[in-house]
C-alpha cells in the first residue's frame, strides 16, 4: 500500500511535499516523492490523503488508560484533595469498569493521533486494552499504598502480576515496566524492593516525582497537607522520622531508583542539584503541563532541563487531570512555559517548532528505547501514522504549522500497524482517495 499526502513529515529527514510512504506487511519500505514511489511500484494500491500531512503517530510518555472514565475529577482542585477523590472514585470501580475505561482511553488516544503509550496500570487491565489494540510502548505495573504492614503480601502480588503479564507481553507489541507510584505512597523498604525487582526482571521504571510542593514538605520534613493525609492511611518511615532532610529526587536516588531506565513524571519542583542528578544518572522526564496547571502544581523548570541536557518528553497524564488528551496542546504549553522562564518571545525560545515536534515523536521513542521501531518514518519501522488537516498556504514550514495550528481535532486519520484505526467523522472520505 502507498500512503500519499501533500506533506510527508519523516521527522529524521526533511519534509517531503507531494510525498508518499510505501508500506508492506505493516512496515515502512520507502519514504519519498509520490511520483517516484508510484512509478517504481505500478501495481501497488494508493491511499491518497488530500489537504493533509502524514507524520509518525504521537508518543504519549505518561498516561493512565484505566482512569479514562474519571473526567468528572478534572477540575481545579488542591492536589491532596484530588488524590482523595481519586481514591474514592477508584473504590466504586469493578473489573469490568476498569477494562471499559482502559478501552475507552485507547479510543481517545487513537482519535488524538497517539499510537504509542507509556501507560501505568494498577489493576493490570490497562495491559489487556493495550494488547487488544496492538499498540506499542511500555505498560508499567503500578505498586502503591505499601508500607511495612503489607510489604510481604504486596511484593508477592507485584511478582505475580509481573509473571501473569509476561505471556501477554511476549506476544504483544509492548514491553512491561514497573511503576512505584511516588516517593510518598510507598515505604522506603517498598521503594527499595521495587528497585531490586526492576533490576532483577529488567523492567524499566516510571514514577511520579516532585509533582507538588506538599510532596517536597512530606519528604523533607515529614509535614504538610499531603503528609497529614497520607499519614492517616500509611505508616511511612519518612513521616514518622519527621522527614529525610532530602529532596524527593535525592530521596529516590538513595533508594537506587534514579537510573537510565527511569521516566520521572511531572518533575515540577526540582532544584539545580536535583536536575544535575537526573542528568548524571541519565534519567528522563515526562512533562505534563495541563495536569500541573489544573491541579495548581506549578510549572516544570523546562529551561533548566534544556540547559543541562536532561532528556524529556511530554505526557498527557490521565483524563482525571487532562480531559482533552491533546499532545499538541501540551507542546504549546511547554513553549509558553519556556518563553516565560527564558524571558523571550514564544518564537525565540531555545526549542524550535521542529524540536517540539520531535519531543512528541522520535525523542520520546528514544526515551522508551523504541526508536528503532517508531518515532519517525524510515524503512523498517512500524506503519503507525497520524494524518492531519494541512492547509499549506498558511505556513511554509510544516513544523511551525503543527505547533501553531494543530490539535486533536486536526487528526483526520490514525493508522496503527498499517491499518486505519480512526477517521474523523467530519472529514471521512472527503479528502481521501483510494485507487
Ligand atoms: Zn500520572
Amino acid at each position: 500500500m502507498i500512503y500519499a499526502a501533500d506533506i510527508i513529515l519523516p521527522i529524521t529527514s526533511p519534509p517531503i511535499s507531494d510525498g508518499a510512504v510505501l508500506v508492506k506487511n505493516s512496515r515502512i519500505v520507502t519514504v519519498g516523492k509520490k511520483s517516484d514511489i508510484v512509478t517504481a511500484n505500478p501495481n501497488e494500491d494508493i491511499l491518497e490523503f488530500r489537504d493533509a500531512l502524514l507524520m509518525p503517530g504521537l508518543v504519549n510518555l505518561h498516561g493512565h488508560l484505566e482512569c479514562s472514565s474519571f473526567d468528572f475529577l478534572a477540575k481545579p482542585t488542591p492536589f491532596p484533595k484530588w488524590i482523595r477523590k481519586m481514591i474514592k472514585a477508584s473504590g466504586k470501580m469493578d473489573r469490568d469498569d476498569w477494562l471499559a475505561a482502559s478501552r475507552f482511553g485507547i479510543k481517545r488516544y487513537l482519535e488524538a493521533g497517539i499510537t504509542c503509550t507509556a501507560d501505568i496500570t494498577r489493576t493490570g487491565l490497562g495491559i489487556q486494552a493495550v494488547a487488544e489494540a496492538g499498540m506499542p510502548g511500555i505498560v508499567y505495573i503500578e505498586a502503591v499504598a505499601i508500607d511495612n504492614n503489607n510489604l510481604a503480601d504486596a511484593v508477592v502480588n507485584i511478582l505475580e502480576r509481573v509473571k501473569s503479564a509476561e505471556s501477554i507481553t511476549r506476544s504483544g507489541s509492548f514491553r512491561l515496566g514497573l511503576s512505584p507510584h511516588s516517593p510518598y505512597t510507598l515505604s522506603q523498604s517498598a521503594l527499595k524492593i521495587c528497585a531490586e525487582i526492576s533490576r532483577e526482571y529488567a523492567l524499566p521504571l516510571t514514577i511520579h516525582l516532585a509533582e507538588t510542593q506538599p510532596e517536597l514538605e512530606l519528604i523533607k520534613d515529614g509535614s504538610g497537607s499531603l503528609a497529614s493525609m497520607i499519614g492517616r492511611g500509611l505508616e511511612l518511615e519518612v513521616i514518622k522520622s519527621k522527614g529525610s532532610g532530602k529532596t524527593p529526587t535525592e530521596f529516590l536516588d538513595d533508594l537506587a531508583l534514579v537510573n537510565e531506565s527511569l521516566i520521572a513524571a511531572h518533575c515540577v519542583h526540582l532544584n539545580g542539584k536535583d536536575i544535575k542528578l537526573l542528568k548524571k544518572k541519565n534519567a528522563a522526564v515526562a512533562l505534563c503541563p495541563t495536569s500541573n496547571e489544573l491541579l495548581g502544581s506549578g510549572e516544570a523548570p523546562v529551561g533548566k532541563y534544556i540547559e543541562h541536557g536532561v532528556r524529556f518528553g511530554v505526557g498527557t497524564d490521565s483524563i482525571a487531570s487532562n480531559p482533552n488528551l491533546d499532545l499538541f496542546v501540551e507542546a504549546r504549553k511547554v513553549r509558553t512555559i519556556l518563553a516565560k522562564q527564558t524571558g523571550v518571545k514564544e518564537n525565540q525560545i531555545p526549542l524550535s517548532p521542529e524540536e517540539l515536534i520531535k519531543t512528541l515523536t522520535i525523542k520520546a521513542a528514544e526515551i522508551l528505547g523504541l526508536n528503532s521501531e517508531l518515532g519517525s518514518l524510515e524503512p523498517g519501522k512500524r506503519a503507525d501514522f497520524a494524518v492531519l488537516d494541512y492547509d499549506n498556504h498558511t505556513s511554509p514550514d510544516p513544523y511551525s504549522y503543527l505547533i501553531e495550528n494543530s490539535s486533536n481535532s486536526s487528526i483526520v486519520y490514525t493508522i496503527l500497524n498499517g491499518q486505519i484505526v480512526y477517521f474523523s467523522p467530519s472529514n471521512s472520505f472527503q479528502n481521501f482517495q483510494y485507487g
